[in-house]
């Protein structure tokens, strides 16, 4: 380890003290010196045993100290690339790395939404557990096709932290035609166990065998932008409102055609073609509607334009 990297993480150190309490560079590159050329400890590693060794004996908490140069954020406030940030967050779920340089990525997350991070193998990041909760100091903010995401480096401190996050949900806005209205749509039967409310095939839970079911209503569907197509998933109140079918009507509708396709082929003859915009979270590939409303077909300015040159 250079010399000059001690001395320049020396200083970096003294001055995350320097309006709390009186640490002198000296002292800290005495520290780091031995830690780092007697014992080979990892630089990063090094830094985060004698910065907590100042804190303690100084008792300046790491609140005072703050987060070494980058400012404390929340998830929701991302939006641009190559901004370095501090955050507290909870492991939502680790994916498998789909190269040999990545460590670890997975999604993390606080009260205001969620973020794909990825832990470079050469960044020497220590391991994140699932459902964990952290703070980052020092991640990178970067953007893919629109996308944002973190990056763990060689400068992150990872910190396990006794945090009760409670992870806020990706709102998302999507519009478009509904183009399809699929299968397990309409009037459905759900396993009345507790805590189960598995959607019933043939009258049976895939738990709890044959049941007695209650009947709700909800509609699987597709937006299709014109770019990109969405799944959806309205539950019983947006389908009621949307179509205009109260559950007790599908109810008596089905019961009289003894086969409850009759609900879910009305609901397609009515709504499929039509512009809807959904808003909500994205859970998996659904945008689960907290509020549907029909739109006006909101044609596409260059699609327009390339018709009517067509027809000039
Ligand atoms: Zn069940």
């Amino acid at each position: 380890m250079a010399d000059n990297d001690i001395q320049q993480t020396a200083e970096q150190i003294a001055e995350r003290f320097s309006d709390h309490a009186d640490v002198s560079v000296d002292d800290v590159k005495e520290r780091l010196e031995n830690l780092v050329n007697e014992y080979k400890v990892p630089m990063e590693e090094a830094r985060r045993s004698v910065t907590s060794h100042f804190a303690k004996e100084t008792g300046v908490s790491r609140d005072q100290l703050g987060s070494g140069g980058s400012e404390k954020a929340s998830v929701g406030e991302i939006d641009k690339p190559e901004e370095w940030m501090t955050l507290e967050v909870k492991v939502v779920e680790l994916w498998e790395p789909s190269s040999d340089s990545i460590a670890q990525t997975g999604l993390v997350g606080d009260e205001t939404g969620t973020v794909k991070f990825t832990s470079w193998a050469k960044s020497d990041v220590p391991t994140l557990e699932e459902d964990a909760t952290y703070r980052l100091e020092n991640v990178v903010t970067d953007e893919f096709q629109g996308r944002m995401s973190i990056k763990l480096n060689s400068s992150t401190d990872v910190e396990e932290i006794d945090a009760d996050i409670e992870v806020g949900d990706q709102e998302t806005e999507v519009e478009g035609a509904l183009v399809a209205v699929q299968s397990g749509s309409g009037l459905i039967k759900r396993c009345p166990k507790e805590d189960c409310t598995r959607v019933l095939q043939n009258g049976r839970c895939s738990e709890h065998g044959e049941v007695e079911g209650e009947f709700d209503m909800r509609i699987k569907g597709v937006l299709d932008d014109g770019n990109e197509t969405y799944d959806v998933l309205l539950d019983r109140e947006a389908t009621e409102r949307v179509t205009g079918i109260e559950m007790e009507e599908a109810k008596q509708e089905a019961m009289d055609a003894l086969d409850t396709s009759v609900v879910t082929d009305r609901i397609k003859s009515l709504l499929v073609g039509r512009y809807f915009r959904v808003e909500g979270p994205q859970i998996g590939r659904y945008v689960l509607a907290d509020e549907v409303e029909e739109v006006d077909e909101t044609p596409d300015a260059d699609a327009l334009l390339m018709k009517a040159r067509s027809v000039a």
